[in-house]
């Protein structure tokens, strides 16, 4: 039924004049084709509409006609091994492109539905009803839709269905009957409902030391992770996938160059899930957006990734979800913004740019669900400010929603020095509540040692600046032994290759031992020092090198070595200071 007509078009975004009422953000299909879009503005008997699909061909005088409900997504057990578009359709087998009109489309897989209650039973919305043991992906739950509960009076026997297939009727107890599939729709721009938000209790641990013992970010908490080209931003994204201990991982690719995601679609699949000994892809839903794909999909991809991941946050899962990157999100909203004729605000973004960010953001969480479980969502966002200018828009703005700032730096990368996240840009706020987390792991002393280690990374910071004028052996030996520390916190510690088959993934018990080492030869430095030994001596040190390499060289199964290593450490000091004594006398 035609509700409207078109009267101008401008790429994604066009007027219609209406014959009925339209709501804002309802979903319109528009013209012969019935692509996707969504109502922006209703000024009186005019309608603009963004469209997500391909508007060439549209013309004025084309129909277009009101589905009544906003823009809403299909989550069902078909999610996870998947790429889709912003809007959830699915790219497998299709290259990247996706037909016209597809979004109305049923994929006809059977999933083997078990189920897990009984006629009878009073289910309550987002409780659970059943289960899917796909053997090519981790097993799911079915939830009984947020706006649906009753009575059990129909359920079906465990088989395959398809994911729209009515597999339960639940009688209300108004006596109306609701009938659920495996699969149901929510809109995306609206959180999905839990029970109540939890305080934080643990960290997303990643195995990244210069994360998790430095940066460390809460689980279902938010992060950002600015840094130009080049800076390792895809890398770290894949290590954080493949090693991070969600159990499941969204990953939003916004706008970036087609290549550049046809690479990510490529490489993904064949990541291994290196804790199931899986493919990675099992666990994970990829949702592709290039630059050629139209504008308004990728501004509505972040908020679609979003709320697949509160699906299985609602399952009683802990999910990452990581975008690449928001920068290209927040064009498309320029973009978009300017389409409209909107007046342009800092650096030609719309000044509703802040508030979509946070709308975003906001919705990582760590709550108890409607099923009495604990479920997380953590949401970790890179950003590409041009000319890694940190000062631009995206960035400001996002450092007010995010809790973690993980600043991944130009000149760290140039020397190759991995992760390039610079330790005097970064912070997390989450640092004093997480020091539980190391205590149970048996380091009492996390807060200090971390704090410590900062502390000589800022004064190294500073003497460098001198040493380049005066020159390092200018130096007074009190300051040449912070910059040797500084350098073996860089060096034995930061440094961390996500390719390294030893060093990619580092446990807490590994990390404690790694900071105990350090901070032990900070405090053996410290007191050689003062008894005026030389720090080029220390330097030369057999075990030096050792210590610098300790993460490429011991790996996981082997941490009795670092006490064989930090006896070596403290014989060497001895006898450094041995020999220095009989030297004076
Ligand atoms: P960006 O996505 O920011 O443009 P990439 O993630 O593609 O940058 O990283 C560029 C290159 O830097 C990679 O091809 C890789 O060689 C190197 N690199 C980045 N991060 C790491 C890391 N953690 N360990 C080892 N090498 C890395």
């Amino acid at each position: 039924m035609t509700h409207a007509t078109i009267s101008w078009i401008s790429e994604s975004v066009l007027r219609a004049r209406t014959h009925r009422p339209f709501r804002m953000n309802e979903t319109a299909l528009v013209g012969h084709q019935r692509l996707l879009g969504e109502v922006v503005r209703i000024n009186g008997d005019e309608v603009v509409i963004q469209v997500y699909e391909d508007t060439s061909g549209l013309r004025p005088g084309d129909p277009v006609s009101g589905t009544g409900s906003e823009l809403s997504v299909r989550l069902g057990p078909g999610l996870l091994g998947n790429i889709f578009d912003g809007l959830l359709r699915p790219l497998a087998g299709q290259g990247l492109h996706v037909e016209p009109g597809a979004h109305q489309a049923r994929s006809g897989r059977k999933y083997p539905f078990r189920p897990s209650v009984s006629i009878g039973a009073r289910l309550a919305s987002g409780t659970v009803f059943g289960t899917v043991h796909r053997s090519d992906a981790l097993a799911q739950r079915c939830l009984v839709p947020p706006d649906c509960e009753g009575e059990v009076v129909e359920i079906s026997a465990a088989g395959a269905y398809p994911e729209d297939h009515p597999v339960c009727v639940l009688r209300r107890e108004t006596g109306e009957t609701c009938k659920i599939a495996m699969q149901h729709y929510w809109p995306v721009r609206q959180p999905r409902p839990i029970a109540e938000h939890l305080p934080i209790e643990g960290p997303l641990f990643t195995g990244q030391r210069v994360l998790d013992s430095m940066f460390p970010l809460a689980c279902g908490g938010r992060a950002a992770m600015p840094g130009g080209f080049g800076t390792g931003k895809t890398v770290l994204q894949e290590t954080l996938a493949k090693w991070c201990d969600a159990d499941v991982i969204v990953y939003v690719g916004c706008g970036e160059r087609g290549n550049e995601m046809a690479g990510v679609l490529h490489e993904f699949p064949t990541l291994e899930d290196t804790r199931r000994g899986r493919p990675l892809m099992e666990r994970t839903v990829i949702i592709a957006n290039t630059s050629n794909m139209p504008v308004a999909a990728r501004e509505a991809s972040i908020y679609t990734a979003v709320t697949v991941g509160e699906y299985f946050r609602d399952q009683g899962m802990r999910v990452a979800l990581m975008a690449d990157s928001t920068s290209r999100w927040a064009e498309a909203l320029r973009e978009i913004s300017g389409r409209l004729g909107e007046l342009p605000s800092e650096a030609g973004y719309p000044a509703y740019l802040s508030s979509r960010q946070a709308d975003f953001y906001e919705r990582a969480s760590h709550v108890r669900t409607l099923n009495g479980e604990v479920g997380s969502l953590s949401i970790i966002g890179a950003v590409s400010p041009p000319s890694a200018d940190f000062s631009e828009p995206v960035t400001t703005h996002t450092k007010r929603y995010v809790r973690c700032f993980w600043a991944l730096d130009a000149s760290r990368a140039q020397a190759r020095f991995y992760p390039a996240i610079h330790p005097l840009q970064s912070y997390s706020e989450d640092v004093s509540v997480l020091n539980r987390f190391w205590s149970e792991q048996g380091n009492p002393n996390w807060l200090a040692q971390r704090r410590r280690f900062l502390t000589l990374l800022e004064k190294q910071a500073r003497l460098e600046r001198m040493a380049r004028i005066v020159g390092k052996d200018a130096l007074p030996p009190g300051q040449q032994q912070v910059l040797l520390c500084a350098e073996l916190i860089n060096e034995g510690f930061l440094r961390q290759s996500a390719f390294s088959p030893k060093d990619r993934f580092c446990s807490p018990a590994r990390q404690i031992q790694m900071m105990h080492i350090i901070s032990r030869f900070i405090d053996l430095t410290e007191a050689a020092v003062q008894q005026r030994l030389s720090v080029e001596a220390i330097n030369t040190l057999p075990f030096m090198r050792r210590l610098r390499r300790m993460g490429e060289d011991i790996g996981e199964g082997e941490l009795e070595k670092f006490d064989e290593l930090r006896r070596v450490m403290e014989s060497g000091f001895s006898e450094l200071i041995r020999s220095a004594a009989s030297d004076a006398r």
